[in-house]
């Protein structure tokens, strides 16, 4: 998504010699990667779009991962990027030197360029459990984003581990095919009810006759967002109602000791809030049971929990998240004077107001450090993002400058003003979740959209060190 975004920015800027480097063999990153069943998007569709590339044609509000994914095939070829584009080459290595970047890829290839922008996506990374005994199932056992071509669930017993946003998507679709299924949590989650509507024929029409109308539902959809994203900062009143939404959400659960379990024992908005329009009418049902005892190990046959329980399964999905603090690595990064990327991010991953880094000139990222990442659209995020880098490059085409990259100080004066607002923020009211990084600090943007907004809109130059 940000990277097909950068090719279409840098040609509007009239730069045609860029690459964008793709390590499959097609584009969509995590709509190509993620093929669940159930996947879809929860920030609605019309909102989930690049702001001006509008799609009447949506059938959803939420829409499905495949007609996600045929968007962004769809903007690859209106934007004739694909001449662009080296599919099947994975950077393995980035080096500056003193003619500018040195990429590898893994094939041994190498290329040169004056500018990087990393493009390389935030839930990219598998995470696995280390659970004994994982490797000795003897039925189909994989990560969600990893989901094998053709597998058939019907009639078989089938165990999730796992209850984030994912599993609460894939669940209701496994539900209606196993013959049994049985949901490993570790953690119960808070889960907002959002129907979703299917559009008619009659309101894609109307959204083609008149583009403007399409722009209003956007800009509609953006005021929201951005107002519940706010909200997650301290308005009382919002996290109230979204609490409260929860709690009557929950209450559809007719049996009390399945309430109990999936009664979450932290605030709602502390992990990453959860829509759904299904999951407790899905878990319900009698082929469902929410298996809270701990997984001791995985047997050839199933898994046995705690309790001494053997729970016999046939297929075992695991949706367990995410490496999310990955960013751009496994590359090897390697900046100017010899530092690396990860002595420069020993502690946890920095960087000068989400985009740029110290120490590594003509370097950007889309997604990076600290970038605005809950419950709104990482479109609109990169979108600014992508603003902002490309009036920096800007300034290089005019030959200002050769190198560009932000001061230590300013970079440090950033993440104290960033690292000093989280005290208080709902992400740090007592639970575990994957925006806390490695220091235990959350890795999201801790101030209104606004700010973001403001802190995009054009580079303070006296914060970079220019040569
Ligand atoms: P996640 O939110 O990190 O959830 C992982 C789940 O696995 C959690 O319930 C976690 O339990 C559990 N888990 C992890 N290791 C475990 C272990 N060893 N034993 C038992 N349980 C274990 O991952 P996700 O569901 O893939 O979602 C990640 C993010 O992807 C979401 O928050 C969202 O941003 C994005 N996403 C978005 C959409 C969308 O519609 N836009 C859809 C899917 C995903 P604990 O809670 O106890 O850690």
């Amino acid at each position: 998504m940000s990277g097909l975004l950068a090719g279409v920015k840098l040609r509007e800027a009239g730069i045609e010699s860029f690459t964008i480097f793709e390590k499959t063999d097609d584009v969509g990153g995590t709509w190509r990667e993620n093929r669940y069943p159930g996947l879809s998007c929860d920030v609605p569709s019309h909102l989930y779009s690049y702001s001006f590339e509008p799609n009447p044609d949506w059938t959803h509000r939420y829409s499905y991962g495949p007609e996600i994914h045929a968007y962004f095939q769809r903007f690859t070829d209106k934007y004739d990027l694909r001449p662009h584009i080296r599919f099947g080459a994975e950077i393995v290595e980035a080096a500056w030197t003193p003619e500018g970047w040195r990429l590898q890829t893994a094939d041994g290839e190498t290329h040169t360029a004056d500018f990087v922008i990393s493009a390389s996506g935030v839930l990219h990374h598998p995470s696995y459990p280390d659970v004994e005994g994982l490797d000795s199932f003897a039925g189909p056992c994989f990560h969600t984003a990893r989901w094998p071509d053709g597998l058939d669930l019907a009639g078989k017993r089938v165990g999730i581990v796992g209850t984030g946003s994912t599993s609460i998507q894939l669940i209701p679709q496994v539900q209606r095919l196993a013959s049994s299924l049985s949901v490993f949590q570790r953690t119960a989650q808070w889960v907002f009810r959002v129907p979703n509507q299917r559009y008619t024929e009659a309101q894609q029409a109307r959204l083609r006759r008149f583009p403007l109308l399409n722009r209003l539902v956007y800009a509609g959809y953006a005021w929201l967002f951005r107002l519940i994203s706010s909200a997650v900062l301290g308005n009382h009143f919002l996290l109230d109602r979204i609490a409260e939404g929860c709690r009557k959400n929950l209450e559809s659960v007719r049996d009390p000791e399945l309430r109990r379990k999936l009664t979450p024992d932290y605030v709602a908005g502390c992990k990453r809030l959860i829509m759904s329009p299904d999951f407790y009418s899905a878990v319900q049902k009698a082929n469902v049971e929410i298996v809270t005892e701990g997984i001791a190990r995985v047997t050839p046959a199933g898994v046995e929990t705690d309790d001494g329980r053997h729970h016999e399964l046939d297929v075992l999905i695991l949706a367990t998240g995410f490496h999310a603090h990955s960013y751009m690595r496994p590359i090897k990064m390697v900046g100017e004077n010899g530092v690396s990327l990860e002595d420069a991010w020993r502690g946890g991953p920095r960087a000068y107001r989400t985009v740029a880094l110290p120490d590594f000139p003509n370097f950007f990222m889309l997604m990076g450090p600290h970038s605005p990442i809950g419950n709104y659209s990482l479109i609109d995020i990169a979108e600014r993002q992508t603003g902002f880098i490309m009036q920096c490059i800007e300034r290089w085409c005019t030959g200002e400058f050769e190198r560009i990259a932000p001061t230590a100080e300013a970079t440090r004066a950033f993440n104290q003003t960033l690292e000093s607002s989280f005290g208080g923020t709902i992400w740090v009211s007592g639970c575990q979740s994957w925006y806390l990084d490695e220091s235990g600090l959350p890795n999201v943007w801790p101030f209104p959209y606004a700010e973001f907004q403001r802190q995009m809109r054009r580079p303070d130059f006296s914060e970079f060190r220019t040569v």
